[in-house]
């Protein structure tokens, strides 16, 4: 049978963009169907990575500016710097990516079609247009890759002006002098910094018994100790029972109750930011006549090769649930590609268990394999190697000596089995442990290699040298360690 297209991509996120670009590798024709007029290219350009990040650099910028040069008035970055300036730091960063999508598209010829992609069958999509048009497609493949939005909160509306959720937040026309921040994940903690950096008095509710969980212990102390010192204040286990306007006050009131307290508290803020996870745009996609089957929050169910319960119906991205990020869809949405037309292996590219995690708080946070407390439960007898960023000459000369890297690896072997950063430029430093890892790499790597110095870099040397040591003092011969012979 003759198809209009090999592969209809719904969604031009990084999983659709990059399952399309994979195809054309294929020699396949392509269409991606995209409900959004602003732009293609997903809400990692639009709505979720790349604005929060362009706005976590100027952030940045404006904290370093005042730490460095002070301001000789005593003047908070607010009262210095408008939203307007970081506005404008922000837009000429998402054009260029816009950009750079549609030339990508154009020049790997993959059609578009601006509308709602809708399923009808196994191999027809229709699309229909702000104008209600309808157009169908048919197709050998379909791709869903829809994305997800912010959840919505029990007790309260967002109203997107003085009730916000994490998209609403980046249009926000001036810099608040308090935020109250309800949720503790990694979204929370990106905003808290970084409006924190710009003079914002932060609060965060969080409903867990502590931040960020799945954080190696001493790394996670750090940042709570950095939180502490930026006066981000953090309450535990709480829940929010409401928020009212008080006019008089012109201010939101935030009620809440902590776990044990029967008490109800109130901060007064000037917005809110709820961050209580993400759901699936799946409504109105067409799953239910097709006998697409979904878990119970509603994300796609897929076998490992992104396959749904339809054979050539594929699904990846935030639209199949965890872990929700642009690094994974971008790969997710290359496999699907491969499985509907390559000749590879089923299992010669996957998304393996060893992901790298970046939290782009203020500063960094990055992590990868075994925590210490993780190696210990399974029983692995490791020695941690540890680097703080004030011994690193290049952080010193960038006056950026606030972080920790932490090795953890195998004491017989010195086999590296996790990196664990929090400092500047941890999210791209972790990548040099996720090699070395998945070679099977001992810390010998960076004893024995030249690294280029001044570097962060350095950290991963000063570290692996600190864990030798501590191996060393267990009784161990240095040169028997490093395998230097008797
Ligand atoms: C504030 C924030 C910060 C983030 N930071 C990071 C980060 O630092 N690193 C990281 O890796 N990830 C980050 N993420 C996550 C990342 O943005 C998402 O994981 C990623 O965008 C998911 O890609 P996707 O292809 O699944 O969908 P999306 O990028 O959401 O794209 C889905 C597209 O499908 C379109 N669509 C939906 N329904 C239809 C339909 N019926 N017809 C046609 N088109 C449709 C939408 O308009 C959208 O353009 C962040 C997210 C947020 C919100």
């Amino acid at each position: 049978m003759k198809y209009d297209y090999d592969v209809i991509v719904i969604g031009s996120g990084p999983a659709g963009f990059s399952c399309a670009m994979q195809s054309t590798k294929f020699d396949k024709k392509v269409l991606i169907v995209e409900a959004s007029t602003y732009s293609l290219g997903g809400s990692w350009i639009s709505k979720g990575t790349v604005p929060s990040k362009a706005l976590r650099a100027a952030a940045k910028l404006i904290q370093s500016f005042n730490k460095q040069f002070g301001d000789e008035k005593g003047r908070k970055p607010y009262e210095r710097f408008r939203m307007e300036d970081i506005m404008e730091y922000k837009k000429p960063i998402l054009e260029s990516k816009n950009k750079q999508v549609k030339d990508d598209i154009i020049k790997n010829e993959v059609e578009t079609a601006r509308g709602w992609g809708k399923i009808l069958d196994a191999n027809t999509v229709e699309v229909i247009d702000n104008l209600n048009h309808k157009k169908t497609f048919t197709t050998k493949n379909i791709l869903i890759s829809t994305g997800s939005s912010p959840s919505l909160p029990k007790n309260f509306n967002i109203d997107h002006t003085k009730i916000l959720d994490y998209t609403s937040i980046m249009e926000l026309t001036h810099i608040p002098r308090r935020l109250v921040i309800i949720g503790s994940g990694v979204i929370s903690m990106e905003f808290a910094t970084i409006f924190s950096a710009l003079g914002t008095r932060v609060v965060i509710l969080s409903d867990l018994p502590g931040i960020l969980p799945f954080l190696d212990k001493e790394i996670k102390q750090y940042l709570i100790n950095i939180i502490k010192s930026r006066n981000i204040q953090v309450f535990n286990n709480t829940t929010v029972s409401k928020i009212a306007t008080n006019d008089l006050r012109t201010c939101e009131e935030v009620y809440f109750k902590t776990e044990g307290d029967s008490r109800v508290q109130v901060v007064e803020t000037d917005h809110v930011l709820y961050v209580g996870g993400k759901k699936p745009n799946t409504s109105g996609i067409g799953l239910e006549t097709i006998g697409i089957k979904t878990n119970k929050e509603g994300f796609i169910n897929v076998d490992k090769f992104y396959r749904t319960a339809v054979p050539n119906i594929y699904a990846a991205g935030d639209v199949i649930g965890q872990p929700s990020l642009a690094s994974v869809s971008f790969l997710q949405g290359r496999i699907t590609s491969t499985q509907m037309f390559g000749n590879l292996s089923a299992d010669s590219i996957t998304v393996d268990k060893d992901i790298p995690f970046g939290i782009y708080s203020i500063p960094e946070i990055s992590g990868i394999g075994l925590t210490e407390e993780m190696a210990t439960e399974l029983g692995i007898d490791v020695t941690v190697g540890r680097a703080y960023y004030e011994t690193l000459t290049r952080a010193d000369i960038n006056h950026d000596t606030e972080g920790l890297l932490k090795l953890v690896f195998r004491t017989d072997n010195l086999q590296l089995l996790g990196v664990h950063i929090l400092g500047e430029h941890a999210t791209d430093l972790v990548h040099l442990g996720q090699s070395v890892m998945a070679h099977n790499g001992t810390i010998k790597y960076f004893i024995e290699r030249v690294l280029n110095y001044p570097t962060y870099g350095e950290a991963y040397k000063i570290a692996a040298f600190n864990g030798l040591n501590r191996v060393h003092k267990t009784g161990v011969k240095y040169k028997n360690v490093l395998g230097l012979g008797e």
